[in-house]
């Protein structure tokens, strides 16, 4: 059982900087997230792109912005539980939680802040009919660890940036790469559609357009692929591991069973306080809340965190009084967690 103050659910920019407020008033974090690494949206769907909205930096971009997050958390010492969704909640008699992931990994915690954005994002899976027995036996929906592909033959499907961005780096690391994409045309930005097109001139990529995977083969693992070809024969083409790489869709996932007030796809706050759920004890920040007048916005999300956090010491704190000051007067290091 992993023991916290504070359970958060995603671990996007507006749940690292919970951890951040929670820190400066003394209290510890632990993030879930489903993803196998921190940001979000903004590492999953968009870490180059830049950010105009953020206050003090003209332009910083989304894979920077979270990169400097987590060095603002880092002296807060959070726990990460990364790649498993939070699935059930239990509120116990004394008015604290358990947080059970989809991998059984518990977490025990005071308060649970739920900074789910879009909700769990699930892979686009292609539509072969035997897909789902040969998940986790050769075929991979995300690349976690490009080490396991070191000496093997892959298939990758896709044409945005993440198939022709794991084409180019597995083009080093595995025995032999094959690119499958249904339009001569890819998606992914024109430095990357440049480079794996030299690497298929160097012969170290097979690049096959426009085609489509149709059928997986082998008994207990993938031992190959069919790929079909426009207006040819189909080709059963022999590898280790098919890894459809067709980006991923938002759901508001398990956390839609666990008793909280939902309107448009989204937990209702309560707005004029602290952004508390219906439930006493489990919050809702950032994109994944509803209030009137609600912006999905970064810094939002932000001022959320931060507000959700006084709420939650107080409530721990009963009668312990505390003044706001600025972090800068009260310094971080030596900081007496009070902010008086
Ligand atoms: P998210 O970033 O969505 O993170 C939520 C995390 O929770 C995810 O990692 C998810 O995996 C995880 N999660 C959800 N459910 C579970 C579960 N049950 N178990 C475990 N993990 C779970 N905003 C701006 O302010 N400025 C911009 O310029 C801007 N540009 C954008 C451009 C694009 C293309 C897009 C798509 C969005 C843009 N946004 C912008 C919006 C911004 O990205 C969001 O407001 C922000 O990401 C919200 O942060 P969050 O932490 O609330 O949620």
């Amino acid at each position: 059982m992993i023991e916290t103050d504070i359970i958060i659910v995603g671990a996007g920019p507006t749940g690292l900087f919970a951890v951040f407020e929670a820190g400066l008033l003394k209290l510890r974090c632990h993030l879930i997230d489903g993803l196998p690494q921190p940001g979000g949206q903004l590492t999953e769907l968009y870490p180059k792109k830049p950010i105009f909205d953020i206050p003090g930096y003209p332009s910083v971009g989304a894979g920077e912005l979270i990169d400097n997050l987590m060095e603002q958390i880092k002296q807060f010492e959070p726990g990460f539980t990364l790649n498993e969704v939070a699935e059930t909640i239990e509120k116990l008699e004394d008015g604290t939680f358990i947080v059970t992931t989809n991998k059984g990994t518990k977490h025990h915690g005071k308060a649970v802040a739920i900074a789910g954005g879009l909700g769990s994002f699930e892979p686009r899976k292609p539509l072969i009919d035997n897909i789902a027995f040969y998940e986790d036996k050769g075929v991979e929906y995300f690349v976690k660890n490009p080490d396991q592909f070191k000496g093997k033959k892959i298939v990758i499907a896709g044409g945005g940036d993440s198939a022709l961005d794991w084409s180019i780096f597995l083009a080093d690391v595995a025995e032999e790469v094959t690119l499958v994409h249904r339009r001569n045309e890819f998606r992914g930005a024109l430095d990357s559609v440049e480079k794996a097109q030299a690497l298929k001139n160097q012969g170290k990529i097979n690049l096959i357009t426009p085609a489509e995977i149709t059928e997986i083969h082998g008994t207990d693992k993938v031992t190959g692929v069919t790929i079909v070809v426009e207006g040819q024969e189909p080709q059963v083409k022999t590898c280790d591991y098919f890894i459809p790489l067709f980006g991923l869709t938002p759901k508001l996932g398990p956390i839609a069973n666990w008793g909280l007030e939902i309107e448009k796809n989204a937990i209702k706050v309560n707005n004029a306080l602290d952004y508390q759920t219906n439930i006493e004890g489990i919050y809702a920040i950032g994109d994944i809340n509803i209030y009137p007048g609600k912006l999905k916005l970064i810094l939002c999300g932000f001022h959320e965190a931060t507000l959700m956090c006084q709420s939650i010491y107080n409530k721990l704190n009963p009668g312990k009084k505390f003044v706001l000051k600025y972090t800068t007067v009260s310094g971080i290091d030596g900081f007496d967690g009070s902010r008086k």
